[in-house]
């Protein structure tokens, strides 16, 4: 999480690595220099959440997760002997990826999670721990690094254009805010944590650690702020503070991957920990259309008003949050308020990544507000990464909710496309009710 490591000046950055290098050999926890402590700290307070058994699967490398493998991708540049620890098949010239610190777009994070998760149960398996630790240290440092307030900002790493929303007082008016905002000194203890298995292949692991740390990112966001202001009033404590709740959501994830990682290279389940990844609730995961996890104007629809996607509920007129009711046949959905939905409106595509060879199909139910909606007239189409429409039907009057399943055989995204079955377009309050991802039935 250092500032170096997205400032591309080599020479300043060279110059500053090796410090840091230095330091983080000579240093206890308490040397606060740049985020470098950062790491340590969110390492530590996740490797203390771990069982038993893998802290001694881990045995000497478990402190070192802590007080050196998490800093291999800020190494890079000092240390060639870390070089391989950090780098990807596909990109065989660079040896410094920006990418393990700025979180880029949800494919390629994606990408990365499943690479480095893949690399370090490949050396567990073979009993490697030393190595195994090492692929930990670098997925660990791009989950800290991605949970980071300091990070958490697109495009504004140094935060001149955050100093434009939040203006700075004369002592912050010229200096690159990045290393500051991640300065802080805190702990992170996790209490009674316990890691959640994320996966039972590294795939399946992959796509809900994303989820996991796309929550953490924005989670971050919310910090940016008062880690700024606290800054600018010379409020150590408050800034200690904000970074450490940041630090504290970054070890849970960090924590679930590690754990999920030795139980993958071990081939350990606890069973009631796999029972409940046979159905993922898609409505709660972020789409493609929202690259910086954030809905951009471009993807808004424009009937029956204009405006975003919505979780849990349906905006009547575009200004009241209404809970999503609608009609089933036979009870099927309840007669609760559905919150496992997404509601929207005509034209929008909501496109998810799946993981490969993980997910059997996609089951979901297509809907009109039962309020908001009736004399809607929607279609629902699912289509695959290749174009094809796995499923497609029709909602319109006040009919009943259908039923939808996709097949998801050889499927890397998934979409959901809504467009008006009429010319009239405005009672298109359209829901997507319990969209889940299904494992095959063993
Ligand atoms: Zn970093």
């Amino acid at each position: 999480m250092t500032h170096e490591c997205v400032f591309p000046g080599r020479s300043l950055v060279l110059g500053r690595l090796v410090l840091a290098a230095a330091a983080i050999t000579v240093s206890s926890a308490s040397t606060a220099w740049g985020w470098g402590a950062g790491h340590r700290f969110v390492t530590e307070g996740a490797m203390a959440a771990l069982p038993q058994w893998q802290k001694d699967l881990l045995g000497k490398e478990l402190a070192l997760l802590g007080s050196q493998h998490c800093f291999i991708p800020d190494l890079v540049y000092a240390k060639k002997e870390v070089r391989k620890y950090a780098m990807m098949d596909s990109k065989p010239d660079k040896f410094y990826l920006v990418e393990l610190h700025l979180p880029p777009a949800p494919t390629e994070s994606y990408e990365i999670l499943r690479y480095f998760m893949a690399k370090a149960v490949e050396q567990f398996k073979a009993a490697r721990v030393d190595e195994g630790a090492r692929y930990l240290g670098t997925l660990s440092h791009a989950l800290e690094d991605w949970g980071a307030p300091a990070h958490s900002v697109p495009g504004d790493n140094m935060f001149t254009l955050m100093k434009q929303f939040v203006p700075p007082t004369d002592e912050y008016r010229y200096l690159p805010m990045h290393s500051p905002m991640e300065g802080g000194t805190f702990t992170v203890d996790l209490g009674d944590y316990k890691p959640r298995l994320l996966g039972g292949t590294v795939e399946e692991a992959a796509f809900n650690l994303l989820h996991r740390v796309q929550q953490s990112t924005i989670h971050a966001r919310a910090q940016v702020i008062p880690i700024m202001r606290a800054l600018y009033a010379k409020d150590d404590a408050a800034s200690n503070a904000a970074q450490q709740k940041a630090g504290h959501v970054d070890a849970e994830v960090v924590a679930d991957a590690v754990y999920t990682v030795l139980c993958l290279g071990q081939s350990r389940f606890e069973p009631p920990a796999i029972e409940p990844l046979t159905r993922v609730d898609l409505s709660q995961r972020i789409t493609l259309e929202t690259p910086t996890l954030a809905w951009p104007q471009s993807a808004f629809f424009s009937k029956p008003y204009w405006g975003h996607p919505t979780r849990g509920v349906s905006m009547r007129g575009g200004k009241q949050a209404v809970a999503i009711r609608v009609k089933a046949a036979d009870d099927a959905l309840g007669d609760k308020p559905i919150e496992d939905a997404v509601a929207v409106g005509t034209k929008t595509t909501l496109t998810y990544l799946v993981p490969p060879g993980v997910y059997d199909r996609l089951e979901v139910w297509a809907a009109l507000h039962a309020e908001l909606g009736a004399g809607g007239n929607v279609i629902f189409e699912i289509k695959g990464a290749d174009g094809k429409t796995l499923a497609k039907v029709q909602v319109q009057g006040d009919q009943p909710a259908q039923r939808m399943t996709a097949p998801l055989a050889g499927q890397s995204t998934v979409q959901l496309i809504t467009t008006t079955g009429s010319a009239d377009s405005t009672h298109n309050y359209a829901v997507w009710a319990r969209p889940q991802l299904v494992k095959a039935e063993k």
